[in-house]
Formats: C-alpha cells, structure tokens, sequence
C-alpha cells in the first residue's frame, strides 16, 4: 500500500514577462489502486502538476511538499523518483535517439530495481507485454520516441509502465490523439497494471472519452492552478454534458 501526498503545492516558472505563479495550492491525495482523474480546462496547470512532481528543472517548488509513503519526493532526483515507484508519462515524450526500446527498458528496469531482470523471464515478459497492447516484435529494435506515431508513443508508455511496475503512475494526456481502438488498447494496459499490481493513478485529461474506459474512483476539477471542485464519477459525466464554462465563469 502506497500513497503520494502532495499538499499546499505553489510552483512557479520564469517567464519572459517575469515570474508566474501556475499552482496555487494543489492538495491530493492518490492511494494504490485508486484512480483520480485530474480535468479542467487548457491552460489550468494540470501538466504543470505532473512536471513538477517528475522534478522537471522548469518549475520551481516555493511551497508546500510532495511525499511518497512519508519520504520527501521533492528532495529526490529523477531517478531516485523512478526508483521510489513513481512513473511518469508526459504530455509531449522526449526522443532517446540511438538508444533501441528493447535497451532503454532493460536499462530501466536494471536501474529501478537494483540489479538486471533474469534474461529469460526478461524476454518474456517484454513479448507478452507487447502483445497485449498489439505492438509489433520489430518496434523493440526503433530508436525511443524516434519517429514514433502519437499512437505509438503512448503505447510505448504504457509498455515502460507495465514492466517498470510503479507503485504510483501519473499519466498526462495519455487520451490525446488516439483513435478508438487505441485508446481502448492504451486503457486495457493501465487497468491491468491496476488489477495486477494495485497501482494508484492520477490520469489527467481534458476530455471525459478515456474516463468510459479507464473508470476514475475520483475526479477532481482544476481550474487556475488549484482544485476547484473534487468528487465521484458522476462529476466527470456533469462535465461531458456541461464542458468547464461555470468554474470559467467564476476563476
Ligand atoms: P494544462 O496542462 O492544464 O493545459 P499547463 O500546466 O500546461 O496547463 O499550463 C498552465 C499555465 O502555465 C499556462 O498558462 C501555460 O502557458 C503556463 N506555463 C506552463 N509551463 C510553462 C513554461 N515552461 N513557461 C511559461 N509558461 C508556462
Ligand atoms: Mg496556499
Ligand atoms: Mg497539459
């Protein structure tokens, strides 16, 4: 049983026209096995949230804290998060040029866990990982994110995450730019990490589509850096029929 706990959280960023305030107190709380659903409209902070907790250099922590399981998560580097159990996939995946998906998982997988995973049970569990999420043999050998589809790339996420096993995921946009079948593919892969490990969710999105496939215990509402209304499933589905126009209305 894991929980990541952010309170109070203030992050700001430089900007041209100086210092911007983007999160003005985000409180949540994600436990195993429970899924909440960050929405709210473009521009609110919501990957701003997730950068911020990956430890992104672009976003400065000037209050309130991060922890996971009590440890302090802001004071970790990168890896240290990754080896802590928390998993991360960005809105925009960076490219790994030169490196091949089969390398970079095996490298990652030797670097959270401490030492590298037996060969042949390795070998396996990449095959039967890419063949639930219909990923063809010979993508192993692509460069990572090189050329990659906006389909590909998310699938390739969910890839990491299902051998990576994190305790904690937070998944931005992992929705945006895929067709129905993919987005069913993708939403199988983050349920059976939930069923088979118990992983805690946060899935941030924009649109209510992926919430018919990945059931949110929870949604919380995001408006101008902070939660403006937090509740069950049936919050998300007053938000399919009355889109973000109230909370806009009174930011
Ligand atoms: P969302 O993911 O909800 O669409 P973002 O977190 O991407 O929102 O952005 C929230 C606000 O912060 C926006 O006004 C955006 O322009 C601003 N912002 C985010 N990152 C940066 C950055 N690196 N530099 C300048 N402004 C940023
Ligand atoms: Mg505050
Ligand atoms: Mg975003």
């Amino acid at each position: 049983m894991s929980t990541l706990e952010i309170r109070n959280l203030h992050v700001t960023v430089e900007t041209p026209e100086g210092t911007k305030e983007i999160l003005k107190g985000v409180d949540l709380t994600i436990n195993s096995g429970e899924t909440h659903a960050i929405m709210g409209p473009n521009g609110s902070g919501k990957s701003t949230l997730a950068y911020s907790i990956a430890g992104h250099p672009k976003y400065e922590i000037t209050e309130g804290s991060v922890t996971l399981d009590g440890e302090d998560v802001l004071e970790m580097s990168v890896d240290e998060r990754a080896k802590a159990g928390l998993f991360l996939a960005m809105q925009y995946p960076v490219e790994v040029p030169g490196v091949s998906v089969s390398n970079f998982l095996r490298t990652a997988k030797t670097a959270i866990d401490g030492e590298a995973p037996k060969l042949r049970t390795w070998v396996k569990d990449v095959k039967g990982a890419m063949e639930n999420l219909r990923m063809d043999p010979a993508f192993g050998e692509r460069g990572v994110n090189e050329g990659f589809s906006g389909g590909e790339k998310k699938r390739h996420e969910i890839l990491q995450m299902e051998l990576l096993q994190p305790k904690i995921s937070i998944l931005d946009e992992t929705d945006s730019g895929l067709d129905v079948d993919a987005l069913r593919i993708v939403s199988e892969g983050v349920n059976r990490a939930k069923d088979n490990t118990g992983l805690g969710i946060m899935l941030i999105t924009h649109y209510t589509r992926i919430l018919n496939y990945i059931r949110p215990d929870y949604v919380h509402v995001f408006v101008n850096g902070r939660v403006a209304e937090e509740g069950g499933p049936e919050l998300a589905e007053r938000l399919e029929a009355e889109g973000y126009d109230r909370y806009l209305a009174s930011a």
